[in-house]
């Protein structure tokens, strides 16, 4: 007797998995290294669905009935459409043994406009202990247990969608990887509470295939988490070309080595137009002058100490920013004109900053001296593509073909007239790639990656260290700092808010390209409510953006009676009792903290990765990270899951250097053999009454507790610290010989 299911349903097996497809399209894959299974649609038995073009006409396909052959390596699947055959085969293969790739095919006559060859696939329960992971920004764990319905869509490389081309899957504690390589693929993520079966939540994952976008990869990795997940895609990423690292960019522009623990002070913006929408203008304000730029910078160098800076301007552009471009020069005469520019330039290069002007290649206004039509994208009926309302009004966007030229056209003269050595140009990383269908200058997604791939290399060439806003995986070879990607505005996300799927913030970047490439956050934000944001550049390891300012020299103009900080307070780093910063303004305060705990930190871990990410208590509030071997950051965010403040509390750990730690809220340990800072209530044996700040440094090379020469900051509290058995007490900074 043949067993009827063994004659029907076809098997592809490798020693790590066994795929096993139906006739109606379902499927089963089992992980043999964890003996986990994963399923394919559990709301229809069929494999996906389609929208196809056929004999002149449009058609969608529920994907559930197929002719299948099969041979040692691969499966193919014909279609049937009411029992007939429609031209349209998928194929799954087997790549190696723990990687299978789904493909499709079509034969003359059929084309596909969109295809889903996963549907509501992968999913995982709520007793399965599921997650996925989306690499949107730092990245975004979204658990299979948090009892909420949503529909999220992630589009390849559009803001805030999938930053790079992969997803991660887990269960059980098995990990898959989900990889593809074409902008033209977007995932959907899922959840659904299934009353039927006794309140039971399922985690599903879909992937749309349009134009280029063919096939993806699914790796199964046996037992593992997202790190094994970000292991495994750094592999894919290094196969692309896009994983570049430190090394060889350093190489080629020495200059990069500067952004290693600099902090990002940005000037927004020196000139401020507003037009209204009939292109009057409402205000000018001139909110720095380019004397004034230099002053800043020596202040924060001399008054501060800041070593390390990405000190960017904008709005120094012939209108003001967002302003006439793309007709940028010469340097607008209300901040000094060109020559205050150059001076400023200089003055600032001179003190060890990278001076970096910031400047934009995607919109055109039409009160701009070379408006022309020409230059404009257009969209498929025909019409101009419409970029925002910006402060010089109704933008239009710019071919990325076009870019390319205005920006020769431009840039050479703006090297030549301040040389500056870094440039920013906003929004390159930040928009989702276009298509143009301007006759004279056509563009895929793919042929606008590329244009904007080349504008950046071009600027690079020009003036070496080069950055542009948020971040995708395909500026990394292309950039040396992503603005934007680590956060916006004083939160990790701008629009997308990670409760609304019950998800977690999980430093997934900085697993796979920490060692590529500088990262910051963008925007303003309120230095006295930021403590959670300082915490989360703890975690990524990250030094942190400054760019809200008062007018003018805003030190000499401070208010009198700003707030002081408390302690287990959102505004606790703004505090300076006892400390360094003591008598000096809020914004001060708060970057003289922040910058000595995590420019350091940056600057030790630099060409490192993140090799381990755990939360240690479970409302998510504690975080434990590892970069690469022997960095160790522990931090108490206090407000735990989904940002709702679940009750303050202490955390107690205990630390080889420090012994028994106590973090209150919003305090962190970061442990390291050449440097250590701590906002705690105990170290080192002494307890203190408040929370403290200290940071301490090797500054030869040795490890703290052999090392002749370590410097000593302290930031606020008390003012005692114990040490290698002796106990000091250190106001501000000190510099202990051993
Ligand atoms: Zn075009």
């Amino acid at each position: 007797m043949v067993n009827k299911n063994e004659n029907e349903n076809k098997i592809l097996e490798s020693p790590y998995l066994r795929f096993e497809v139906s006739k109606d399209g379902s499927y089963s894959i089992t992980d043999k290294r964890t003996g986990v299974v994963w399923y394919s649609n559990p709301y229809v038995k069929r494999l996906g669905s389609a929208t196809v073009e056929i004999e002149g006409g449009r058609a969608w396909f529920s994907l559930d009935s197929f002719e299948i052959s099969k041979n040692d390596e691969s499966v193919r699947m014909r279609y049937k459409h009411d029992r007939k055959e429609v031209g349209l085969t998928i194929i799954v293969r087997l790549l190696d043994s723990e990687t299978l790739e789904v493909s499709y095919e079509t034969t003359k006559g059929l084309t596909v406009e969109s295809i889903r060859l996963l549907e509501d696939a992968l999913w995982a329960t709520d007793t399965e202990k599921g997650y996925f992971v989306v690499p949107v920004r730092e990245g975004l764990l979204i658990p299979s247990d948090s009892g909420l319905e949503f529909t999220h869509v992630f589009g390849t490389f559009e803001y805030e969608g999938c930053h790079m081309e992969m997803l991660g899957v887990v269960k059980k504690e098995s990990a898959a990887l989900i990889t593809w390589h074409d902008p033209y693929v977007t995932v959907e993520v899922r959840s659904m509470i299934n009353s039927a079966a006794e309140g039971k939540q399922i985690l599903s994952l879909s992937l749309n295939l349009k134009r280029t976008a063919r096939a993806f990869k699914i790796r199964f990795l046996g037992s593992g988490s997202y790190i094994d997940i970000a292991k495994a895609y750094r592999e894919e990423a290094l196969r692309k070309g896009w994983l570049v690292d430190w090394r060889q960019k350093i190489r080629q522009t020495p200059d990069a080595s500067k952004l290693f623990g600099a902090s990002n002070f940005k000037l927004w913006s020196c000139l401020d137009r507003r037009i209204d929408y009939k292109g009057n203008e409402k205000s000018l304000t001139v909110n720095w002058t380019f004397r004034e730029v230099v002053e800043i910078a020596e202040h924060l160098k001399k008054d501060l100490g800041i070593e390390k800076a990405l000190f960017i301007i904008g709005g120094w552009i012939h209108r003001g920013y967002d302003n006439q471009h793309p007709d940028i020069l010469p340097a607008n005469p209300e901040c000094g004109g060109n020559a205050l520019l150059a001076e400023a330039s200089e003055r600032v290069k001179n003190l060890g900053y990278l001076f970096c002007l910031h400047d934009n290649y995607q919109d055109i206004y039409r009160d701009a001296p070379s408006w022309s039509e020409r230059y404009v994208m257009k969209n498929q009926d025909g019409s101009l593509k419409k970029g925002g309302f910006w402060a010089g009004g109704q933008s239009w966007l710019i071919c990325s073909k076009k870019s390319l030229e205005l920006a020769k056209r431009n840039l050479p003269k703006v090297k030549e007239l301040f040389d500056p050595n870094a440039y920013f140009n906003d929004t390159t990383f930040a928009a989702g790639l276009y298509e143009c269908y301007d006759p004279e200058h056509p563009l895929t997604k793919w042929d606008d990656m590329k244009y904007k791939q080349e504008l950046c290399k071009y600027t690079m060439t020009l003036f070496g260290v080069f950055g542009s806003e948020c971040g995708k995986e395909w500026g990394i070879p292309y950039g040396h700092f992503f603005e934007g990607l680590a956060g916006v505005s004083g939160k990790p996300y701008h629009t997308l808010e990670p409760s609304s799927m019950g998800a977690r913030v999980i430093p997934f970047f900085e697993m796979v390209y920490r060692d590529c490439i500088a990262v910051y956050g963008k925007y303003g934000y309120d230095y006295s409510k930021a403590a959670d944001y300082v915490l989360h550049h703890i975690v990524i390891g990250r030094p942190l953006h400054y760019h809200s300012w008062e007018r003018g020299l805003y030190w000499k103009r401070a208010r009198e009676n700003e707030p002081s900080g408390w302690p287990y307070d959102l505004s606790c780093f703004i505090r300076a009792d006892g400390g360094w910063a003591e008598g000096m303004c809020l914004a001060d305060r708060f970057i003289k903290n922040t910058h000595e705990i995590l420019s350091p930190l940056h600057e030790i871990t630099t060409e490192m990765t993140i090799t381990k990410h755990e939360f240690l208590t479970p409302d998510y509030r504690v975080e434990h990270v590892v970069f690469g071997e022997n960095v160790d950051v522990i931090v108490n965010k206090a407000a735990g899951e989904f940002g709702w403040i679940s009750g303050y509390e202490d955390y107690v750990c205990v630390s080889k250097m420090g012994e028994e730690v106590v973090l209150p809220p919003f305090g962190f340990l970061i442990e390291s053999p050449t440097f250590i800072a701590f906002h705690a209530l105990s170290w080192g044996g002494i307890k203190y009454k408040k929370p403290v700040l200290f940071t301490i440094r090797s500054l030869d090379g040795k490890p703290i507790n052999e090392s002749e020469k370590i410097k000593v900051f302290h930031g606020f509290g008390e003012q005692e610290l114990r040490i290698r058995g002796r106990t000091y007490r250190i106001a501000k900074e000190e510099i202990l010989i051993f």
